[in-house]
């Protein structure tokens, strides 16, 4: 049987097909439903001409059309191209351009967004608007939909190999690159994830993460593989999260630490409603054990930590807690529960030094983490060299640092663009970064590099304080020299409204080093 992901929505259906597949602000669908739907858009991308292998874009918030597009494209055998919703007209241009996009769905709030660009597309032929409500001379969704019929779609054969997703980085570091995933990576990407986060048909998955984003676009997989039901709501405010969280007996979310911050901070309110329902809040990013430990006693929600990117999948170890630790103090377990873990079935993961050899496992010694995987992509869209340079024999160099202690525990230490080199010692922006949020009147903290005369560089701290705390400048330097080892230590604060994030709340420190050359002239 070809590894293909059209199997999982067949395996939906087959089981439960009665069940509640979706449920959206306005409609709740049974996995029939949804894949009949699914058979009519087929039908219509093949009436519009759309061929194997061509690519189709969509720019959407989480919704049913984004999730039902999945299927309708990948049984067509085409590649999905799902599109950032926060980026700017030019950066669309360039990507569906660059993806030579034949076909574009996209949102009726977000078509604004293509309008100044639509004279430069070289290869859409055609928009088409979900949800359409305005007055546009695009073709709107639903009415579109309607023309095809929903008996089984007779489907184009395709291979393992062959390219399902498109998906471009998030831009964190620079300029995003198109991944290219095949069927195989995104179907065995979500056997491993459906093991490590324990997937069942019991579950209800509030989707908080945008599908455009590489772990948002690998959970549907393996939560519609297992039957389980999708919540998809357009917004994911910590009130709407709350809501919803109690409304739908939801199980599981993923979802960026920065969202997760938010949500402790609107806790109090919705406590009751929330405690003990969900099974488990999964996030990756590094997050301070101060961190875990509020998520795990306020919200009373288990925390699973994951790592990867979207060249793997994206995911490649969760922070399992093995035998050794289950009897460790919470402390301890929540220690465990900030590092990205161990490698999920499916992958190898290794730290090694400049000339590729492994550290030694303990806990100290400092490499670069690379990943051999099921889920490893294809390759960079259009970038040979790019692809190069970031698969070698095999290994998928990931541009993270880390360190992997005796029991094979993998910790990141920070993205080797990040780390801040102050008189020859190597510091973690990450470590920084963990003790200021053991301030209680940090919200939120990023540290980036900034040029010092006699150091070279030195730690710098952006941070939103608490609305009505006083914390200073100083008072916050003295705290991080009080618990760091002193060259460690921040030596200067900016306070900022919010901190500038990519659309999945990535912190993109990029922007605040060009904001402190700015504010420094
Ligand atoms: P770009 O490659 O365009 O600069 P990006 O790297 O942020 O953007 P993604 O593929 O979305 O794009 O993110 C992957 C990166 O996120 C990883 O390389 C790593 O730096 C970071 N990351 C993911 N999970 C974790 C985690 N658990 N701990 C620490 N960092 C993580
Ligand atoms: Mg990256």
């Amino acid at each position: 049987v070809p590894l293909v992901v059209t199997q999982f929505l067949d395996r939906a259906v087959t089981y439960y097909g009665e069940k509640t597949a979706v449920i959206t602000q306005t409609s709740s669908l049974t996995y029939k439903e949804l894949f009949a739907r699914v058979q009519q858009l087929s039908r219509g991308l093949r009436a519009e001409g759309v061929q194997k292998g061509d690519r189709v874009a969509y720019l959407a918030p989480n919704s049913l059309e984004m999730l039902e597009g999945f299927y309708g494209v990948f049984q067509l055998g085409a590649v999905m191209v799902p599109l950032n919703i926060r980026l700017k007209p030019e950066d669309y241009l360039f990507i569906l351009n660059h993806s030579e996009a034949k076909l574009l769905f996209v949102d009726d709030e977000l078509y604004s967004l293509i309008v100044p660009i639509k004279d430069k597309l070289t290869t859409v032929e055609k928009i088409i608007v979900h949800d359409k409500k305005k007055d546009c001379q695009e073709t709107g969704y639903e009415e579109w939909l309607s023309r095809f019929s929903e008996t089984a779609f007779e489907r184009e054969e395709v291979e393992e190999d062959d390219l399902a997703s498109l998906l471009y980085t998030s831009g964190t570091t620079g300029n995003p690159k198109g991944v290219m995933l095949t069927h195989r990576n995104n179907y065995l990407h979500a056997l491993s994830s459906m093991h490590a986060i324990r997937v069942s048909d019991r579950d209800v998955y509030l989707h908080v993460l945008p599908m455009f984003h590489v772990n948002g676009w690998g959970a549907p997989f393996y939560y519609t593989a297992n039957g389980a039901t999708h919540i998809c709501l357009k917004k994911t405010d910590p009130k709407t999260i709350f809501e919803a969280v109690a409304a739908h007996n939801v199980t599981v979310m993923h979802m960026a630490p920065t969202v997760l911050n938010s949500l402790l901070q609107y806790n109090e309110e919705y406590a009751p409603a929330i405690q003990q329902k969900l099974r488990v809040v999964i996030a990756g990013s590094a997050p301070p054990p101060a961190f875990v430990a509020r998520v795990e006693e306020e919200l009373g929600w288990e925390f699973l930590q994951v790592y990867g990117m979207t060249e793997s999948s994206p995911l490649s170890t969760y922070s399992v807690i093995r035998p050794q630790c289950d009897d460790l103090p919470l402390k301890e377990r929540y220690r465990m529960k900030a590092k990205a873990g161990f490698a999920m079935i499916g992958n190898e993961v290794r730290v090694v030094n400049e000339f590729g050899e492994e550290v030694a496992h303990d806990g100290q010694a400092i490499g670069e983490l690379i990943v051999r995987s099921n889920g490893v992509m294809k390759g960079y869209w259009k970038n040979e060299q790019a692809t190069m340079e970031a698969i070698q024999n095999g290994w998928l160099h990931t541009g993270d640092m880390a360190t992997v202690d005796e029991y094979g525990n993998i910790d990141i230490v920070d993205r080797k663009k990040d780390v801040i080199i102050s008189g020859g010692e190597n510091i973690s922006s990450i470590e920084v970064e963990g003790t200021l949020y053991e301030h209680s009147n940090v919200l939120e903290a990023a540290v980036v590099a900034v040029p010092h005369e006699k150091w070279g560089e030195t730690p710098h701290a952006f941070v939103v304080k608490r609305p009505s705390s006083d914390l200073t400048e100083q008072e916050l330097i003295d705290f991080s020299r009080s618990r760091l080892a002193h060259f460690k230590a921040i030596t200067g604060v900016t306070f900022v409204e919010e901190l500038p994030k990519t659309a999945s709340g990535k912190i993109q420190k990029v922007h605040l080093r060009n904001e402190y050359w700015e504010s420094t002239g």
